[in-house]
């Protein structure tokens, strides 16, 4: 056993019970264990960030954007070890992992440069008198972080609240806590105290009191639909503002004249096999023009087929095992009924291992074929190394397959002919499209970022962000208000 770190609860001298995280590519390891805070330590920590607020949101923005910008130093210090261990306890290959944790620090620099814009008054004063709009932080902000992506999603969120004047409690996945945690806790170490907490341990207990508590005034949640629709009716009773990022089930609409090159198929590749398919806005269903369907499965099938899966520490695997055993057993169920259905399910790529293969939650890529649209596959979020492909016979009913889902994350039309694929880009229903791409980078923090539907409410990334967690004040003064409506 290599046990190597530990998330430890925020309040010392509580005894708490702790759980173990084990290696998705071999379960018998156990990589590190994070406490299980009950809801009274939840309380004691929501209780400190709230006695913090007033002194954090009372600082110039740009102040708190110099907090930032020496947070972005202080995590770009030790992301080598931090890499590895992300990948032992989450599964993806280690350039992912650099790639997650890399995203902390641009982040954190990135809402440092936009301090400038935060917390702008607009004064107005005129004939009736004065009138002042001002934006101010909301107060203690709960980030609940999913287990794919945890640092940059987590960093995501945390950033612009941090920037706009809110303290932040931070409930990291069951399933990766240990090195966000210690990222966080390098970011913590730099501000003030009280203005970033963690609060480890599992989202029945941890999470849903963290969310529920009335001085959070603030949710802001990455993780599946059924969690997200949880989150609303649990922060119903205290009103608080919540934004979600759910799940989603992104298509790929090759049309007839897409270059059907190494680069697209390379590129479609990654976008659905990323993260060994774990990933929100990974291509879920590809739908391609009738007329090269049997060009590009053959094309695709080969690409895929080069793929070698094994553990995400060893320099020889493309693809690490899946995360946890809830998705390993899920996308197992998944692929037995396909093949049940009659589909054909065409398993690809090699072992690495295979002698070990057992000893983790490795599956290998499949490319599935002759299936219908309203497949089970097609219409659910499978999250997994797996993707239907299936034929349309005109861009309408392309577009309207790509629309027929209770999902609206990302989508994307690949294409010779950008004006075209921007142009039918603007029928998709869903946050973002991309043409010709579909993956980190598609978007950055420039763009908003979030679905529509049942794949979230608000978005991330520019100011837009910042905006979500930061509420109008109107103040006025009006002389005269003999002129006001109704009686004097
Ligand atoms: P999940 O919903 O199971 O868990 C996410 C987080 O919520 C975890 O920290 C968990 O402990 C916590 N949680 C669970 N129940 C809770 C409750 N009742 N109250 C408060 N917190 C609770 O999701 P996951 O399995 O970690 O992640 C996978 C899902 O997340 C997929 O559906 C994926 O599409 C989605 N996701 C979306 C985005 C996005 O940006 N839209 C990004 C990543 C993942």
């Amino acid at each position: 056993m290599t046990f190597v770190a530990e998330v430890v609860a925020p309040i010392e001298r509580i005894a708490v019970a702790y759980e173990d995280v084990h290696d998705p590519a071999c379960t018998s390891e156990v990589v590190g264990r994070y406490a299980l805070c009950p809801p009274d330590v939840v309380d004691r920590v929501v209780r400190c960030a709230h006695a913090a607020r007033t002194a954090w949101a009372a600082m110039p923005a740009t102040e708190r954007g110099e907090y930032l910008a020496r947070a972005a130093d202080a995590v770009e210090r030790d992301l080598g070890a931090r890499a590895e261990l992300l990948t032992r306890e989450q599964g993806k290959v280690l350039w992912e992992s650099q790639l997650d944790l890399g995203g902390a620090s641009r982040l954190l620099r990135y809402y440092a440069t936009l301090a400038a814009g935060v917390g702008e008054e607009q004064v107005a004063v005129d004939e009736r008198g004065t009138t002042i709009v001002r934006r101010v932080p909301m107060g203690v902000t709960a980030l609940i972080v999913p287990w794919n992506y945890p640092v940059y999603l987590c960093l995501m969120g945390l950033a612009p609240a941090l920037i706009a004047g809110n303290p932040v409690v931070v409930k990291p996945s069951e399933f990766a806590p240990l090195a966000l945690s210690q990222t966080l806790a390098s970011i913590a170490a730099v501000l003030p105290p009280g203005v970033l907490t963690v609060v480890p341990g599992t989202g029945a207990q941890t999470g849903a009191a963290l969310v529920a508590h009335p001085l959070v005034r603030k949710v802001v949640f990455t993780g599946g639909t059924t969690t997200g629709r949880a989150i609303l009716r649990n922060t119903a009773d205290t009103i608080k503002s919540v934004s979600l990022e759910l799940g989603g089930n992104d298509p790929a609409i090759v049309l007839d004249d897409a270059v059907l090159d190494d680069r697209t198929i390379r590129e479609i590749r990654r976008s659905v096999y990323t993260c060994t398919g774990q990933v929100c806005f990974n291509i879920k269903r590809i739908y391609v023009h009738r007329s090269i369907q049997a060009e590009f499965v053959d094309r695709f099938r080969a690409a895929v087929d080069e793929l070698a899966v094994g553990p995400g520490l060893d320099p020889r695997s493309a693809m690490g095992p899946l995360n946890n055993r809830r998705q390993f057993d899920s996308v197992g169920r998944l692929l037995d009924q396909t093949r049940r259905s009659g589909a054909s399910v065409t398993e690809l790529g090699r072992k690495v291992d295979a002698a070990g293969w057992d000893r983790g939650h490795f599956v290998l890529p499949t490319v599935v074929t002759d299936l219908p649209h309203e497949h089970e596959l097609v219409a659910c979020e499978q999250f997994g190394p797996t993707v239907p492909v299936i034929p349309f016979d005109d861009e309408a009913q392309a577009i309207a397959w790509a629309n027929d889902t209770e999902f609206g994350l990302a989508a994307s039309v690949w294409s010779a002919d950008i004006d075209h694929a921007l142009h039918l880009a603007r029928h998709i229903e869903s946050g973002s499209v991309f043409v010709n791409s579909h993956r980190v980078g598609s978007s950055d923090q420039t763009m908003p970022f979030g679905g529509v539907k049942q794949s979230g409410l608000g978005r991330n990334h520019g100011m837009w962000a910042i905006d979500e967690c930061m509420e109008l004040q109107a103040i006025s003064h009006r002389p005269d208000t003999s002129a006001f409506p109704g009686p004097p």
